[in-house]
């Protein structure tokens, strides 16, 4: 998961643009980058690591230019260096910088193609390197002279469309030719579109979620819509068409975790709809018949459905468990006793609140299952007579392919264990996961217009139609070999909110 974003501005963005990147950092912390133009230069800088730690004064000085695109990133595919850091940039075409939140599952097949047939070298491990190669072929074989039209760009947008596999949200800027941005056929990523009045020209903003807009003071314009390409030209006409009638299914899962609650997605409140996930799931723990003395909220997504939860049962909330909002992130550490340390040294549980009762744990999933194991453990050496475990998603039983990095089923608890075998391994006196269906009225509440989700991870129907087993397979060997990546821990799914996995 990434966080994406352009702006086409009046004069200097890139403080704006490095504004943007901070609201949009929960989407990934490995690396972040910019490329500004000014009319006559595009000014680059990259790195590893937040947005705070990577641009420095003297960066920010020499960023000149009133267009920027950004990127934060969480790294799914490659080894997640420097080299792999977002936007790209090339020099054809006009020269154009690009970034993208997403994940193209035949990145490597594509990598292969452009080399043996169009001779063209794609350096990084990054899948936006290739997207970029695919459409600034597809426009320089169009041999368009200075006029470039709104229909060059959509035949180029369309290749991409036609090759690249998988899901992507992108926004990039043509040097002197205006900005553009674009959302893969079927939507899964999302990508909002806003608006500013300040000076003689209208400023543009693309970004991943709406809280960006807010931010910087841009009124929202609209969801850029599946399979849409939005061109803002020079002269900030706006030319927008919708390439493919593919059915728009976006990622549910930004709604359970990814998305900041303050975000609206495709016209639905991020907050509304985990707040009636925590009471759809209440309505089902209800009828357990349960003695549930308070609820608790694994910090810091499962807080909206937690108190949504504990409203509709009529019970106390209680933040029980201490989040270390300082410890970064836990990468994979040999062994399993290393593992549980840094769990513990990531929450700490207020003892008082578990002393002699049953308490209801709500986390927004389970993924492998040993930190919800921990966290159980934790509770009870913290004196609770009894845990109840609530997740408020469906059993997690299948690999995203669409930029989130969720593991192999075989790694995924709920694909190899039955739900009392999970109850078991984890340790919990009860254990209650929302239906698919009451995720998916949670969110279609929110816009009824949307028909359909993305919610491959739980029931294994991917919307693009063309993930097969033999793909499933192969994506899970290239997981597998790709040593050089450093893997975040499973359950960050849990403990995250704000740690985002792709
Ligand atoms: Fe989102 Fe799951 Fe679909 Fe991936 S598979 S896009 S995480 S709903």
């Amino acid at each position: 998961m990434c966080g994406v974003l352009g702006i086409f501005g009046n004069d200097y963005v890139a403080q704006d643009v490095y504004d943007a990147l901070i609201t949009l950092q929960h989407r990934g912390q490995d690396a972040t980058g910019m490329i500004t133009f000014d009319g006559k230069q595009f000014h680059t800088k990259k790195g590893l690591g937040l947005v705070k730690d990577v641009f420095h004064t003297r960066d920010m000085l020499r960023l000149k230019g009133h267009a920027g695109v950004g990127h934060t990133r969480y790294s799914t595919v490659g080894g997640g260096g420097a080299e792999d850091a977002q936007p790209f940039y090339t020099k054809v075409f006009f020269g154009v910088m690009m970034a993208h939140n997403g994940n193209l599952f035949n990145v490597y097949d594509l990598k292969k193609e452009l080399w043996e047939k169009d001779h063209r070298f794609v350096n990084s491990s990054c899948d936006v390197e290739v997207i970029l190669e695919v459409f600034t072929k597809a426009l320089t074989k169009q041999r368009i002279n200075k006029d470039l039209k709104f229909d060059h760009l959509c035949k180029a947008t369309k290749s991409v469309f036609k090759r690249a596999q998988g899901a992507y949200s992108v926004v990039a800027y043509i040097a002197k030719h205006g900005m553009i941005a674009f959302r893969d056929p079927h939507g899964i990523r999302p990508l909002i579109m806003g608006k500013r009045k300040t000076g003689l020209l209208d400023e543009y903003i693309f970004a991943s979620e709406s809280v960006t807009l807010d931010v910087l003071g841009f009124e929202f314009v609209r969801d850029v819509k599946a399979g849409e390409l939005i061109w803002i030209d020079e002269e900030r006409k706006v030319h927008s068409k919708v390439l493919s009638n593919k059915k728009h299914t976006p990622c549910i899962f930004e709604h359970v975790y990814f998305a900041r609650p303050d975000s609206m997605l495709d016209g639905i409140s991020v907050h509304k709809a985990r707040m009636r996930m925590g009471e759809k799931l209440a309505d089902k723990i209800k009828k357990s018949g349960l003695k549930i003395d308070v609820v608790m909220p694994v910090p810091d997504s499962s807080r909206t459905a937690a108190i949504a939860l504990a409203a509709k049962l009529k019970l106390p909330y209680r933040e029980g468990l201490i989040k270390n909002r300082y410890i970064g992130r836990t990468f994979i550490m040999p062994g399993q006793e290393i593992r549980k340390k840094s769990i513990h040294y990531k929450l700490n549980a207020v003892k008082l609140e578990f002393e002699g009762k049953n308490v209801l744990l709500v986390d927004d999933s389970i993924v492998r299952g040993n930190t919800s194991k921990a966290i159980v453990q934790m509770c009870k050496k913290a004196g609770a007579k009894a845990i109840y475990f609530a997740s408020y998603s469906p059993p997690v039983k299948y690999p995203c392919l669409y930029g989130v990095d969720i593991p192999t089923s075989q790694e995924l608890i709920a694909y190899t264990h039955t739900h009392d075998e999970i109850q078991k391994f984890i340790e919990a006196d009860a254990l209650f996961y929302t239906d698919v269906k009451d995720i998916f009225d949670s969110c279609k509440k929110g816009n009824p217009k949307i028909k359909s989700f993305c919610m491959a991870c739980f029931e294994g129907k991917y919307p693009t139609g063309d993930v097969t087993p033999e793909v499933l397979k192969k994506v899970a060997e290239e997981r597998l070999s790709d040593k050089s990546c450093a893997k975040i821990e499973d359950d960050d799914i849990n403990l995250g909110g704000q740690m985002s996995l792709a």
